[in-house]
C-alpha cells in the first residue's frame, strides 16, 4: 500500500466515515508522539500545556468512538499521511542540535502544526455531519474542534510571552 491508499466513497456519508477513521488515526498518532514532546520541553508552562492536551486528546479519542457508534460503525484507524508527516517533521526538530530554549520554540511550532491540521480536519468533518443532519456527531466533532482551538491559542500565548523572548 502506498502513502495514499485509495478512498472509495459513493456518498457524503462514506466521506464522513473516511474522515472519522482518518481523525481516529491522527489522534492516536498524536497520543503516541506527545510523551516525547512533553519530556523534551523545558519551559514548565509548555510542559504543562502539552500534558493537559495529552489528557484532553484521550477524551477526543472517546468522542470519536461515540461518533463511530452513532454511525453504526466499529472504530477503525485509516492511516492519516498528513499527521504522520507533521509528526515526523516534529521528531526531526526534537532530535536537532540546538539550545533547550530554541528547542522549546521548535516544539511549539510542531505542536501548532498538529493543531492547525486537526482544526482543518474537524472543521470539514463537522460541516459534512451537519449537512447530513447528524447533529450529535457534529456536536461531538465541534467539542474536539474547540479544544484544538484553545490548545493552539495557549501555545501562541506561551510562545509570544515567554518561550520566543527567552530564545533570543
Ligand atoms: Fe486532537
Ligand atoms: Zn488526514
Ligand atoms: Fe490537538
Amino acid at each position: 500500500m502506498g502513502l495514499f491508499s485509495t478512498v472509495e466513497a459513493k456518498s457524503l456519508e462514506d466521506l464522513l466515515s473516511h474522515h472519522l477513521k482518518d481523525l481516529y488515526d491522527a489522534e492516536h498518532l498524536i497520543l503516541e508522539a506527545l510523551p516525547k514532546m512533553i519530556e523534551t520541553a523545558q519551559y514548565p508552562a509548555l510542559k504543562e500545556a502539552l500534558e493537559n492536551h495529552r489528557v484532553e486528546t484521550e477524551g477526543q479519542v472517546k468522542r470519536l468512538e461515540e461518533c463511530f457508534e452513532r454511525m453504526d460503525m466499529e472504530p477503525e484507524r485509516e492511516s492519516c499521511a498528513g499527521m504522520k508527516g507533521i509528526i515526523a517533521e516534529g521528531e526531526k526538530m526534537m532530535k536537532g542540535d540546538m539550545t533547550p530554549e530554541l528547542k522549546d520554540v521548535a516544539i511549539i511550532e510542531a505542536a501548532q502544526k498538529v493543531e492547525h491540521y486537526e482544526i482543518s480536519c474537524y472543521g470539514t468533518a463537522r460541516a459534512i455531519a451537519m449537512e447530513l443532519g447528524q447533529a450529535e456527531i457534529a456536536d461531538l466533532l465541534n467539542q474536539n474542534l474547540q479544544e484544538e482551538g484553545k490548545a493552539d491559542q495557549l501555545l501562541t500565548e506561551i510562545a509570544t510571552k515567554d518561550v520566543n523572548p527567552s530564545a533570543k
